[in-house]
């Protein structure tokens, strides 16, 4: 199962160069490609705002 950023994202930033894989992609507020999340949960534990959730 894919992470998922929330609407608590304040798209500081500081997720996107943690993730192994290169699956997130900057926006309004930052947003994860599912089809290539291997669910590492690496987001997740950088994100200042608990904005990062397991599916
Ligand atoms: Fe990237 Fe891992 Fe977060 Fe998925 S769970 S977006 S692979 S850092």
């Amino acid at each position: 199962m894919a992470y998922k950023i929330t609407d608590s994202c304040v798209a500081c930033g500081s997720c996107i160069d943690e993730c192994p894989v290169g699956c997130i992609s900057e926006g309004d507020i930052y947003v994860i490609d599912a089809d290539q999340c291997v669910s590492c949960g690496t987001c997740a534990a950088a994100c200042p705002n608990e904005a990062i959730v397991g599916d």
